[in-house]
């Protein structure tokens, strides 16, 4: 059975949303979050993890709403869309 990534979590899924519903402005810029933009768009919606999973926080932890570039110019890198295949062949 192939491994469930995190993300992928009912748990997750149901506080993200929450947050979602309620947060639309970027804690970092300051700015508003289009929601509806595509999760790979630079400016969409993530879910910033005050702990980056990275470092030992918990997916459930405590987090704000980003946009996804400020969240990646944070340095953390908990909010990457996921990398795609290289080209060599494992
Ligand atoms: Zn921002």
């Amino acid at each position: 059975m192939p491994e469930k990534r995190g993300r992928d979590h009912r748990a997750y899924r149901a506080k993200t949303a929450k947050l979602r519903k309620k947060a639309d402005t970027c804690w970092i810029c300051g700015e508003w979050i289009d929601r509806d933009l595509d999760y790979r768009h630079p400016m969409s919606w993530t879910y910033d993890h005050e702990q980056p999973l990275s470092k030992g926080g918990k997916l459930l932890g405590p987090g704000k709403a980003a946009h996804r570039s400020c969240n990646a110019k944070r340095g953390n890198r908990t909010a990457e869309p996921p990398r795609l295949p290289t080209s060599r062949d494992w």
